[in-house]
């Protein structure tokens, strides 16, 4: 009995100290089983004690049953020490906590997150807070809800664990638009979003990127014809047509186009032209071709003069010159040409001149402000015999007559003489640079009448009579 009691008095101690915390082997170490291996020998005590097994905790070592010789200090796993083992043998270690997948704890607003872990053995809990990224999934607009995605990541025990939280955006304003690539006829579109009750643009669904209508159209490419680009001229250039392959699209466009034509006028000293220009619109892009047809140096430069004698006097007619400003009339006079008179006339008489005398004269005509001095179209002529009585016209209107009359040679005066009763009598007398007269209200009847030119100081009339002319008033 006492040494039952004994012994289970020292094993009961040693449960005591080892569930406290100590160890076979610190007690080992400490020094106590050595004391409690005399105390047990001096009271004559069986020195083999049993150790029950004891069950490791998440925190605690256990042990396995084994029996330790206390005066030798020796550990064995039997009753009879048939097998020795080491202190180290009887040790089974904690086990550790068992933790598994956490729960999950989201604040209000899914801005942030914990992961709570619990001990599958003992049931202690560890919390991790987690770091919280989000994403849009689904962007609303004004016809679809959103989708936002919360990401919680917790690092715990060397391991990462995440969680997920799902919420649903409510529709908005905005409506989107996919992005759509330009062609050579079709405008394209980045994808953007337009916010329908502020007439705004984005280019992204958070509104951050505002642009304008503008930078939300792609122009379309136009094709791309290069060198396959023909045109196709009518003979005169009034017509042409272009024909192209695209090199993008592979479209082959045949396009009739307008034609403009440009022409600068020759003169005589530098050719002029004609430059087509062709112009066709295909998808925005416009084409071109010109053609150029040179206009000749102008040949008809020169005017083509026709003279008719007078008394002392020539009168010169001419041609018109294409494009003409002015004519001069040139005489040849002493080894130069001298110009007697310009204006925009064709004719011109060159009075003063010494009958049965040959004269050189020559008319040029002033195109684009200069003088175009050919002078081979020039002519030889001569004067008539000085006579007072020029050439006469007469033009008749009801009671009206004009009286006109080439000029002569140097004249001082002009008589209208008419003749009645047999007499020649002054009707009207002119300076000498008058050389029509008109005559108005007469009387119904037959008139005779004749112009002569005061010469030398004088009036000549013998021969006048020959010289009349007759009118009739009706
Ligand atoms: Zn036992
Ligand atoms: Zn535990
Ligand atoms: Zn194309």
């Amino acid at each position: 009995m006492t040494h039952n009691f004994t012994k289970r008095t020292l094993a009961s101690v040693l449960a005591v100290l080892c569930a406290a915390g100590s160890t076979p082997a610190s007690l080992l170490t400490n020094g106590f089983i050595g004391s409690a291996a005399l105390t047990v020998s001096a009271e004559g005590v069986d020195p083999l004690t049993h150790f029950d097994a004891v069950e490791p905790t998440c925190t605690k070592d256990g042990n396995i049953e084994y029996w330790w010789d206390l005066l030798t200090l020796k550990f064995y796993t039997d009753a009879d020490c048939e097998n020795e083992i080491t202190i180290y043998d009887t040790i089974i270690p904690a086990t550790g906590h068992s933790y598994g997948e956490p729960e999950w704890t989201w604040s209000e607003d899914n801005s942030a997150a914990s992961a709570v872990f619990t001990c599958s053995a003992c049931g202690e809990t560890e919390t991790a807070e987690a770091a919280v990224t989000s994403e849009k999934k689904v962007y609303p607009t004004h016809e679809n809800e959103g989708l936002i995605v919360y990401t919680a990541t917790a690092e715990f025990d060397g391991k990462t664990y995440t969680d997920t939280k799902e919420e649903v955006l409510p529709t908005n304003t905005l409506e989107h638009f996919d992005a759509i690539e330009p062609t050579c006829t079709k405008d394209g579109q980045p994808e953007f979003w337009w916010d329908l009750q502020t007439l705004k643009f984005y280019l992204d669904p958070d509104c951050t990127q505002e642009v304008t209508i503008f930078d939300v159209t792609y122009p379309k490419y136009g094709h791309d014809f290069g060198d396959t680009a023909e045109w196709n001229w009518s003979d005169d250039f009034s017509s042409a047509t272009f024909t192209g392959t695209c090199a993008r699209c592979g479209e082959t466009v045949t396009e009739k186009a307008s034609v403009t034509a440009e022409t600068t006028e020759p003169t005589c000293t530098s050719e002029g032209q004609t430059v087509y220009t062709a112009a066709c619109t295909i998808a925005g892009k416009t084409y071109t071709d010109t053609r150029t047809v040179v206009l000749e140096k102008l040949t008809n430069t020169l005017p083509v003069i026709t003279t008719k004698k007078g008394s002392g006097s020539v009168k010169l007619s001419w041609t018109a010159v294409k494009g003409a400003e002015k004519y001069a009339v040139v005489a040849y006079v002493n080894g130069s040409w001298k110009k007697l008179a310009e204006g925009n006339t064709d004719t011109y008489t060159v009075t003063g001149l010494t009958a049965g005398k040959t004269y050189k004269v020559a008319v040029i005509a002033k195109v684009d402000g200069k003088w175009i001095t050919d002078v081979s179209n020039a002519v030889e002529v001569t004067a008539g015999e000085v006579s007072p009585y020029p050439e006469v016209s007469t033009e008749i209107n009801d009671k009206e007559v004009r009286i006109s009359w080439e000029p002569v040679s140097g004249a001082e005066a002009y008589a209208i003489a008419y003749y009645r009763s047999g007499k020649w009598r002054v009707l009207k007398q002119l300076p000498p640079s008058v050389t029509y007269y008109v005559f108005k209200n007469i009387p119904t009847g037959t008139y005779k009448i004749a112009v002569a030119a005061k010469l030398n100081g004088k009036w000549d009339t013998t021969g006048i009579t020959n010289k009349a002319i007759t009118i009739i008033i009706k």
